[in-house]
């Protein structure tokens, strides 16, 4: 049997940040991925937006790890020149009814130490977005978007120049804890066992059936997964926008909002349909409420304007009947397992939050 530090189950852009602390920090590590690319799952399925931390329950996991990985992104953004631009966004009341929530968003995001969040009226919302129909708004200046393709091939790139392999097609079938190390089992083209010392889950929609296969890990530890999927359109012509916008926000989600890509061009989504498998496929029938939903903040949208775009899946560990979810990050104190780390749930922020989520990893490891 091969012998190995430690193996990061997962080439989406948590997995590899992971990595990359891990390597960074002086450990061998492999990275296993069943695909045959790195980031085909949910890290290349997003809206690419760079999260402030404005709507997380107060001291929650997703509050704190997407404040410190808002800051440590743009810093190393800026480090390796990376594409990405802080644009701001806007959260915009088309109601009174709505109006009257945005206090209670912005105590939120100050409980979370966004302190840059302003609330601004109806004229000065119109006077940086006229195309907005609006009673009011919030003024999120520390957002911004992001090439989450370029992110992942840089943490890959750091992994790698610190040692890190990579093994694509390597799916991790299953393992079993024993005295020596937790031993796996990877099909794929090239077939092996491995004993690592140290396992990270960062399998996505897949960290729960495969926390399941390991022999030793308490079963009633690991949380059912749901998944949750998103729809995108994309919108033809010029956009007249130039910061992301968002309405209030709405059960599973953030509503329809609009967000930027680098080239400027502008994109809808996504919506909250509750799915039972991982199809990607966007239906044409659901701009229909796209449509409606726009129109209440963008009513210049025009008839014909909105293409299928493409969908992504949130990785949920909640049924549909529960509002909000955090994300669940196991070490060996939470499940007993000597040198397992589990990664369930890491739905939105995990792009924004996947450098502090990989300090906080690296934190439970030393901790034991
Ligand atoms: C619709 C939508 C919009 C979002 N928008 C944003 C946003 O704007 N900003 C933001 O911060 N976050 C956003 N997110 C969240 C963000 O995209 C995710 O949190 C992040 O991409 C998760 O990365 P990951 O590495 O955990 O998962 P993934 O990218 O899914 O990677 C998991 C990897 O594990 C591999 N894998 C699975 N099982 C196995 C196995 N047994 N063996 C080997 N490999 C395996 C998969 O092939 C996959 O490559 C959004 C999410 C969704 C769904």
């Amino acid at each position: 049997m091969e012998e190995v530090d430690c193996v990061v189950v997962g080439a989406g852009v948590v997995g590899l940040a992971i990595a990359r602390t891990l390597a960074l920090s002086g450990r061998d590590v492999m990275i296993l991925e069943a695909e045959p690319a790195i980031g085909t799952g949910t890290s290349s399925r997003n809206s690419e937006v760079i999260h402030a931390g404005i709507y997380y329950p107060a001291d929650s996991l997703m509050a704190r790890l997407c404040v410190a990985g808002k800051h440590a992104l743009y810093r190393y953004c800026g480090e390796r020149g990376l594409p990405h631009r802080q644009c701001g966004k806007l959260i915009v009341a088309t109601s009174a009814e709505e109006l009257a929530v945005l206090p209670s968003i912005a105590a939120r995001a100050a409980a979370n130490s966004v302190d840059d969040l302003r609330q601004i009226s109806a004229a000065e919302a119109l006077e940086l977005e006229p195309a907005l129909s609006a009673t009011g708004a919030l003024l999120s200046p520390s957002t911004g978007i992001i090439d989450s393709h370029a992110l992942m091939t840089s943490l890959l790139g750091d992994a790698e120049n610190a040692g890190a392999l990579l093994a694509l097609r390597s799916p991790v079938l299953g393992g079993r804890v024993t005295e020596a190390g937790i031993e796996i089992e990877v099909g794929g083209n090239e077939p092996m066992a491995l004993r690592c010392r140290l396992l990270v889950n960062a399998a996505g929609h897949g960290a729960p059936l495969l926390a399941r296969s390991i022999a030793g890990m308490p079963q009633e530890r690991v949380p059912r997964a749901y998944f949750a999927k998103g729809s995108y359109f994309s919108m033809t012509g010029c956009t007249p926008f130039s910061r992301l916008i968002y309405p209030v926000p709405v059960k599973g989600g953030l509503g329809i909002h609009l967000t930027l890509d680098l080239a400027g061009h502008a994109r809808f989504g996504p919506d909250v349909e509750w799915v039972d498998d991982l199809n990607y496929e966007v239906d044409p029938t659901r701009a229909k409420s796209f449509y409606r939903g726009i129109r209440r903040y963008y009513p210049g949208l025009a008839d014909g304007s909105l293409i299928p775009a493409y969908s992504g899946i949130r990785p949920k560990i909640v049924p549909p009947e529960i509002a909000s979810q955090d994300f669940v990050i196991q070490g060996p104190k939470a499940h007993g397992v000597p040198g397992l780390v589990n990664l369930f749930g890491i739905e939105s922020p995990g792009l924004t939050s996947c450098l502090a989520i990989a300090d906080h990893v690296g934190a439970l490891v030393d901790a034991g």
